[in-house]
């Protein structure tokens, strides 16, 4: 690809570009700022900021790791309501950092990028949008979300069906499901937050279950009036709590390292599936074939009651088709419906395959990722110089919150751009046997995790079965691998002159 030389005034040339405003890109705008960048924006294809926290609005959307750590630390909400922070609350509070911190001025809405390009001559991207507009930044930031793409199944028939049918993180309002026969396909995070709040307000809900999930009881309550007023005129109170809810993320990891250790938590699992399921036969089908945290451990308390209403069945014997009335299972039956949700998850094998994303030397990112997605921290790819990623391959997976994750990023890439600035660099690139030894040493220390090795094929995994998604330690060991950017691990260089050293 040629590149104009002359400078065309309506080409904007900020030195930060920054894809996405879910908690990500938000973060890493309040970062930057902090460190004194002024010059960046921030693109977002929505008319809205909260990326997760704005799509998913279905009955009972909430965080599963405890709200004062799924906020920033560096702006705590003092008025979280409840222990787990429902999609309405949490959306409030990106909303409220945004005001707080003035980011509005920087954020172009309805504004989707379509092409990021590599400018080799002048060490800067060339990023275009739907709309025909072009960017020419020095440094760009991916955080356009990890579980962005709503993963739609392709069922036999699907397209028969006559009834209404919508994906859980595209809820459709519209339907009323009051005295509709409801069917559910899938049981996994979203869906075991939904089907409490809709059983009982549909005639039926029918929900169609591939494997069965590990469950551990949600400490979620109301947060009581003192401890709100203690929060508020106390904030070492509000740090202690999320210490405390910091360690109980964190622990459960030394186990998914050590699956020799998990026996303690499939107790627990076990007893709760015990007490709140009588009927063997329905806890038969409930009990997991593999690992506890192999996929991603469900906290409710009221998933399990839910589908022991009688307006509300379970059915595990496998999907054959859809028909114009409803779903076809492999027994041969027929579960008349007349809306059916995709609780399916998201698409998150390779997050860019349909990126238009161009590297040096014309190298694209579908080229770099033939064998599957990879990174250096999950954040910078050999072959695209001045390019971040947050949340990129292997940093997160765990039982932290991905939030503290996303802070750890953010700090290392402004750090990096540090490094740039202290060389005198335009172009920072991570070295490609440095990014192909760490990928070594994060895959031989995931084998034996419970990720890799528990029995069962999560969405962290690729259809390789190779791990893609988690980091092979604790939060706080990704903590330390951020800290402070290791320079010998890049190339630095401007106008072609090393200034790697
Ligand atoms: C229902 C649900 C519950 C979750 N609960 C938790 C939890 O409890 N704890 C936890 O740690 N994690 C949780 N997660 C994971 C969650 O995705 C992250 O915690 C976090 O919200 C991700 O933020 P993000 O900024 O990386 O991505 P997103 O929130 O997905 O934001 C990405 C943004 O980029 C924009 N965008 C995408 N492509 C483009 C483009 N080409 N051009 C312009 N803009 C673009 C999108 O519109 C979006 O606004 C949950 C996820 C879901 C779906």
């Amino acid at each position: 690809m040629a590149f104009a030389q002359e400078t065309d005034e309506s080409i904007a040339t900020p030195d930060v570009l920054i894809v996405g405003t879910g908690l990500a890109g938000l973060g890493m705008a309040v970062k930057l700022a902090e460190a004194g960048h002024r010059d960046f924006v921030i693109l977002e294809k929505a008319g809205e900021v909260g990326g997760t926290w704005r799509e998913n609005t279905y009955p009972g959307c909430a965080c599963d790791v405890a709200s004062v750590m799924y906020s920033y630390s560096f702006a705590p909400n003092r008025n979280w309501s409840r222990m787990y922070a429902e999609q309405p609350e949490i959306l409030d509070y990106i909303k409220h950092v945004v005001k707080e911190r003035d980011l509005e001025p920087h954020i172009r809405f309805h504004t989707e990028v379509t092409s990021y390009e590599f400018d080799e001559a002048a060490d800067r991207w060339h990023v275009r949008t739907r709309s025909g507009q072009e960017y020419r930044p020095r440094i760009v930031v991916l955080a356009h979300g990890a579980l962005h793409q709503p993963n739609v199944p392709d069922l036999p028939g699907m397209d028969r069906f006559k009834g209404e049918l919508f994906h859980s993180a595209q809820w459709d309002h519209s339907v009323d499901l009051r005295g509709k026969r409801v069917a559910v396909i899938g049981t996994g995070s979203s869906a075991v937050q939904f089907i409490p709040r809709i059983a009982g307000v549909a005639a039926h809900v029918d929900v169609f279950q591939r494997n069965a999930h590990w469950v551990l009881p949600k400490a979620d309550r109301p947060l009581k009036h003192l401890e709100r007023r203690l929060f508020a005129s106390l904030p070492f109170v509000q740090r202690l709590y999320r210490l405390a809810a910091y360690w109980t993320h964190e622990l459960p990891v030394l186990a998914f390292l050590n699956p020799k250790y998990l026996g303690v938590l499939e107790l627990a699992a076990k007893r709760t599936l015990e007490k709140q399921v009588p009927d063997p036969e329905l806890r038969a089908k409930l009990t997991p074939t593999y690992r506890i945290g192999c996929k991603r451990i469900l906290l409710t308390n009221d998933y399990f009651p839910a589908l022991q209403r009688p307006d509300v069945s379970l059915t595990t014997s496998g999907i054959e088709e859809f028909t114009e009335s409803g779903i076809r299972t492999k027994d041969g039956e027929l579960h008349e419906a007349d809306v059916v949700i995709l609780a399916t998850g998201f698409s998150t094998d390779n997050r860019c395959a349909s990126e238009h994303i161009v590297g040096r030397g014309g190298l694209t990112i579908q080229e770099a990722w033939r064998d599957g997605m990879t990174a250096h921290l999950g954040t910078t790819v050999a072959g695209f110089p001045n390019l971040f990623m947050l949340m990129g391959p292997n940093s997160g997976g765990g039982a932290q919150s991905i939030l503290f994750v996303i802070e750890a990023q953010v700090h290392y890439i402004v750090e990096c751009l540090k490094l740039m600035r202290s060389r005198r660099a335009t172009r920072l690139e991570v070295r490609a046997e440095v990014q192909q030894r760490f990928n070594d040493w994060l895959h031989a220390k995931l084998s034996g995790s419970v990720w890799n090795s528990g029995g069962c094929h999560s969405w962290f995994l690729d259809h390789r079965g190779v791990n893609r998604q988690s980091w092979p330690g604790t939060g706080t060991s990704y903590w330390r691998a951020t800290r402070r950017p290791d320079p010998q691990a890049f190339l630095l260089t401007q106008g072609g002159a090393d200034r790697s050293r």
